[in-house]
Order: C-alpha cells, then structure tokens, then sequence
C-alpha cells in the first residue's frame, strides 16, 4: 500500500495563525476521537485520514484516550504514519492530550505532572513519534495547583517531547489564570481547545476575549454538535451505525421536536444558499476570525469531503448571518 500524497494538496485549503504565533492551521481539522479505535475498521479510518491529508487537512487532533479502547487510536494514526505518512511529518501537525481517565489509580487521571509526562510518554510510543507538535491538558484539574500542571506541560517542550503547548476545556476564568503562567515560565500557550457549535455558544461568553487579548489561538471541537449539524437526523429518525445509535456520547432523546425544528430551519438557510447544513455551520464557526480552525469528526471520507466543500463557498452574508441568529435565539 504505497501512498503518495496528492501534488495539488496545497491548493485549496486555506491556513489560519494559531494566536499570535507563527504556526498555521488548516481551517479544517481531523479529530480521531471516534471511528478510528480498535473497534473501527482500519483500512476505513486510513483512508479518512489520508485523504484529509491529500486536502490540505494537515493538523490531526488525538489524546491519550481516544478509542475505544483508550490508547487504539493513538495505535491506528501510528499505524497509518508508519505506512504512509512518515515521510511527510514535517507537513504534518499532530496533537495529544491528557487529564481523562487513562489507567487505574491516582497517577492515571487529571492533572498532576506525574500523570502529565508519563501519559505523553507512553502517546508518543503509541504514535512512534518523537515529539508530538501540540500537547495539551484536556481538562481542568480542581486539585492539582495550576503551577503544577502548567509546569509539567512546559517540561514537556523543555524536553524536546512537545513544540508547543495548549489547553482544552478551561473556562474563561480558568484560562485567564493559566495563560500568565505559561508566559512566565516562557512558554506562551499556543492554542485553547473548547467546545463551539451553533447549538453550543458558551464561549462567546468571555472565553474568546481572554483568547484574543493573550494572542491564544481557538481551535473548536464538535462543530457539528456531534452529527446533529448535519443532514444525518433531519427527519428525527437514528440512522444504523451513527453516533445516536450508540447513544453513549449522543443520545437518541436529544432530537426534541423543538430541536428537529431548529435544526431544518438552518437546513433551509443552508440550501437557499447553494450549501449542505454542515458546511453552513463549518463557515458559521470561520466567520469569526477568533477561530483559527474548526477541529471536525468524520466517519467516512465522503462525510470528510462534504465538510471540506465548506471552503469552496463564499463567506456567509450578513444576511444570512442575521438568519441563524433569529432562528438560534429561538
Ligand atoms: P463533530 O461535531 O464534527 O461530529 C463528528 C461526527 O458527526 C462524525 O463522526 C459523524 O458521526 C457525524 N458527521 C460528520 N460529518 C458529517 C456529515 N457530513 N454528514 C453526516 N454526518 C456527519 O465532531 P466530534 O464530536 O467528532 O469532535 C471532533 C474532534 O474534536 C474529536 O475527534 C476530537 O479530536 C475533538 N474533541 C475534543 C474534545 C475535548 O475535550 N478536547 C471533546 C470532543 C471532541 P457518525 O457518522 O458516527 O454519525
């Protein structure tokens, strides 16, 4: 299976600044936190991840425990980089994290720099990488001091084992505390990771400002509210095989009447425009130039592709902006 990338991969994706620093992002992301685990097939997320590649897509979003089970897609991407993508790793950002459950005791969850630079220890065997671009801690930790974490996350570049440094999941209060501190130790937080949607809008609440005045780059996770951005369950009926149907992380009862109806109203914003719901919320994310790039799951590459196309369109007018708005407010 040789694996030579696309000449033309360069051609259309478009790169944002992380923050204030040098380091570009695609506007679109691949996350691995679902279908690339042990229990998915391999050759399917391969292909997914390679033709991201081929796209422009050059940042890939993984953590300790993605999976299932914890650990595999750390496992499959090295897989995939040993047989096809090595030889374009300076091409490539790819991210991990920790401060989820990983393994049994108190060494293996949160916060403290014993679980910190173990766990990017044992990523980086999964992934046979010697250093990761991005290191992030995924969660808040309520009883570890900031100092702590926020120490062990800058050792980690002090040891060659992480380029750059970022947060995932910090409210804004928390992330106005932890950034001063990565700045004194001398090295400056690179990228916040939060949750940003249409149907998730928390951020805009004083997290993006904090962002923005410490030159932090935004990268959002489940755009697309997990598949409900999509055309996937606009007529309220749980396909076989999607995230609904597995109801852990996405749960069938959360597709009310009243969201069903929110959801076809942005689906007929959507169509007027020449566009599918999911690019619609892709450049509703862009229109803000806070967010460097919006970090997508894909199980398939034509769920991959139809979420890339959201580039190919021009910028949502302010009319149609001021649409999403009523029919969000609602
Ligand atoms: P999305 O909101 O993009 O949801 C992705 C899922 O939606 C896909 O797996 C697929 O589900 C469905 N989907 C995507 N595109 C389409 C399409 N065009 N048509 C129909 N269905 C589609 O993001 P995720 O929730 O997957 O999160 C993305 C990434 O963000 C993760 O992989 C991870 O890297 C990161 N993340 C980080 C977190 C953190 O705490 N820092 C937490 C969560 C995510 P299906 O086909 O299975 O129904």
């Amino acid at each position: 299976m040789v694996y030579t990338a696309n000449k033309n991969r360069y051609e259309t994706m478009k790169y944002r600044n992380c923050g204030k620093s040098g380091l570009k992002l695609p506007e679109i992301s691949l996350g691995l936190w679902h279908n690339f685990g042990g229990v998915d097939r391999y050759e399917r997320g391969r292909e997914t991840v390679l033709s991201a590649f081929d796209a422009g897509v050059t940042h890939f979003d993984l953590a300790n425990n993605y999976g299932p089970p914890p650990g595999s897609a750390e496992i499959t991407f090295g897989r995939i980089l040993k047989e096809s993508l090595l030889p374009y790793r300076d091409e490539m950002i790819i991210s991990t994290k920790a401060g989820y459950r990983m393994w049994d005791g108190p060494y293996g969850d949160f916060g403290s720099r014993k679980y910190l630079l173990s766990s990017l220890d044992a990523s980086l065997k999964r992934m046979g990488l010697e250093y990761v671009d991005i290191f992030y801690h995924h969660r808040p930790d309520p009883d570890t001091p900031l100092e702590e974490t926020m120490t062990a996350l800058a050792d980690s570049v002090r040891q060659g084992k992480a380029l750059y440094i970022g947060i995932s999941n910090y409210s804004a209060e928390q992330s106005a505390q932890a950034l001063p501190i990565l700045r004194s130790l001398g090295v400056p937080c690179l990228i916040h990771q939060p949750s940003y949607s249409m149907l998730n809008r928390k951020i805009e609440n004083g997290l993006l400002d904090v962002l923005e005045k410490e030159g932090v780059g935004c990268i959002c996770f489940s755009p697309l509210a997990q598949g409900l951005l999509t055309g996937r369950y606009l007529t309220g009926s749980v396909p076989e095989g999607s995230r609904a149907s597995k109801g852990v992380f996405l749960k069938p009862d959360s597709l009310t009447p009243e969201l069903l109806a929110k959801l076809n109203a942005l689906n007929e914003v959507a169509k007027a425009g020449g566009r599918t719901l999911a690019s619609l919320a892709i450049q509703w994310i862009l229109r803000d130039s806070r967010n460097t790039s919006v970090l997508i799951g894909a199980s398939s590459s034509a769920q991959l592709h139809e979420n890339l196309s959201a580039l190919s369109y021009p910028a949502l007018s302010a009319e149609e902006l001021e649409k999403i708005e009523k029919i969000l407010a609602n």
